[in-house]
């Protein structure tokens, strides 16, 4: 410590002061006398400008918010450690996430307000983009809306705008989303029902509902949510396969209608012919009855019974031909009615089985192959990976003959009942033969293909098929292929029974890539 009084230690302050050349500062004042008295260098502790500092923090969170009080603890106590300490955990609840650069660093490039860090030009531009990208899933009904979208996203797009005036526009635009948002969902909501009720009163308004029932079934259930494209297009192929069956039945039902109703009209005609020519014939043989008895020889008589003999003749004529006109008519109602039962048969068969087969709900081969066509090229459209796997139930024939074909029937039903369990609503399950089943898998490569089905195999060791009371374990060999560039559907699927058939070979229920 210097021997120097203070008032001396001020003189030479000064002296040097002027000698060095420097400003008069406190700063540059307290630093020189410092030195001159001995006294150790001490950066002084800059409080106030902390605390405007940490007044212009955001507190948008309960951490930020308890970082903030931490913040304002440690200035008061003039404490470095404290301040540091607070800081670093006020910035692990980033009220912004990712690559944002520090407001110092950009804003003089942005010319975005200083207050407000981490918003960068293209932060917002993001934001804008994010915030067009979901306006078709907000609708376009409400006009203002639509219009206060295209302004907000054109501020958000532009360099320089005023960061607390788009701060307004979004707080109104988000109050907005918010009515909007729930307007929609409320709209889906009722228009799903509406579908369902359609769906119902098909049924009701067909002349024959019967036929109906597994389409309906099929149609109400793939309009379940949660909902996806590929189940919406599965109801409007499905829909388009009703209206036009029901549209086929009706105008074959109408048409042995206008036939039922002439054979009536011309049945009544016949009819009433026959009860005047029958009132004819009987006036004429009371006439010829009358002549008998009024007559007084032979000779008359003769004459009266030849009339008798030929209106009898031509009475049973008449007879015989109305019966066999009558029979004609009789054999070609049955025979529409027979068309109409044959009609309805193959309307049975041909709605259940368009493209879903009626034992497991599945698709059919024919429901594979539009199912296949529609996945490659979605996914050659957008290059990711498609897998195909073939799967075939283990001793399902020891299973048929030891419970019976009826459980077996069960047995695949309960597979398929699981799979679709397990499985993702992107995925599709098709009954490729017997026991035999193909799974797609879109979005996933060979090994989660893998995967996936060594999954649906743990599944089934879990949900065991009960025949009456037993529990009988499903076990399966699967093969997964995923689709080559410029492969088919068909060689992949080939590929895949190969790996299946291998997987056989090596000792039943596994899973083998191809
Ligand atoms: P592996 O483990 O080698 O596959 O033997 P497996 O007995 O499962 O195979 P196999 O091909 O010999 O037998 C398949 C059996 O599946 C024969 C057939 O009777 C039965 N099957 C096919 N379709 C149906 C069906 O719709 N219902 C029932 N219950 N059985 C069926
Ligand atoms: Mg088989
Ligand atoms: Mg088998």
């Amino acid at each position: 410590m210097s021997e120097k009084k203070p008032f001396e230690i001020a003189r030479e302050t000064l002296k040097q002061l002027t000698t060095q050349k420097l400003a008069p500062t406190p700063a540059n004042y307290q630093a020189i006398y410092n030195e001159i008295a001995g006294i150790p260098a001490t950066v002084p502790f800059p409080a106030e400008t902390l605390r405007d500092i940490a007044k212009a923090l955001p507190v948008k969170t309960p951490g930020q918010q308890k970082q903030r009080g931490l913040l304002d603890y440690a200035i008061d106590r003039l404490n470095w450690e404290g301040v540091k300490t607070a800081l670093v955990a006020y910035g692990s609840f980033p009220p912004l996430t990712g690559d944002d650069k520090p407001a110092a660093a950009v804003a003089p490039k942005t010319g975005l307000n200083a207050s407000a860090p981490a918003l960068t030009t293209e932060f917002l531009g993001q934001m804008g983009r994010l915030i067009e990208y979901t306006q078709p899933a907000l609708g376009s009904d409400d006009e203002r809306f639509s219009e206060l979208t295209k302004t907000l996203t054109s501020a958000l797009r532009q360099s320089g705008s005023d960061v607390l005036v788009l701060k307004t526009m979004l707080v109104n635009y988000s109050d907005r989303v918010s009515f909007v948002a729930e307007d929609q969902a409320e709209i889906k909501k009722t228009l799903l029902k509406l579908l369902h009720l359609l769906f119902e009163n098909i049924a009701e308004l067909s002349l024959d509902e019967h036929w109906l029932k597994g389409q309906m079934d099929a149609l109400m259930s793939a309009a379940t949510p949660p909902l996806t494209l590929r189940r919406l297009d599965d109801v409007e192929r499905r829909l388009k396969d009703v209206i036009f069956k029901q549209k086929d039945a009706k105008e074959h039902a109408v048409q042995a209608q206008n036939e039922m109703r002439q054979m009536l009209a011309a049945f009544i005609d016949r009819l009433s012919e026959m009860a005047k020519s029958t009132g004819n014939f009987h006036e004429k043989l009371e006439e010829n009855a009358r002549q008998i008895e009024q007559a007084k020889t032979l000779a008359e008589i003769a004459p009266v019974l030849k009339e008798v003999v030929s209106a009898t003749r031509a009475m049973a004529s008449q007879s015989k031909e109305s019966g066999e006109e009558l029979q004609a008519m009789r054999d070609r109602a049955n025979q529409t009615d027979a068309e109409l039962v044959k009609l309805h048969q193959e309307l049975d068969r041909v709605s259940t089985q368009a493209r879903h087969d009626p034992l497991t709900g599945a698709l059919n081969r024919k429901g594979l192959e539009e199912a296949v066509e529609r996945e490659i090229s979605s996914v050659r459209r957008k290059d990711t990976p498609l897998c195909m796997a073939l799967l075939d139930i283990d001793n399902f024939k020891k299973l048929n003959d030891t419970l019976g074909h009826a459980t077996g029937d069960g047995a695949l039903a309960h597979l398929a009942t699981v799979a679709r369990e397990c499985m993702r609503p992107q995925d599709t399950l098709a009954r490729y033969g017997g026991e035999e089943f193909v799974i797609l898998l879109p979005d996933t490569p060979l090994d989660k293909g893998v995967e996936a089905m060594t999954r649906l195999q743990r599944e089934l060791t879990k949900k065991f098929f009960l025949a009456g009371t037993e529990k009988v374990l499903i076990t399966f060999s699967a093969g997964v292929a995923q689709l080559a560039p410029d492969e088919t559907g068909a060689d992949a699927i080939k590929r895949a029974d190969k790996a299946m058939y291998l997987a056989k070979r090596a000792g039943k229920n596994r899973v083998l890539a191809a």
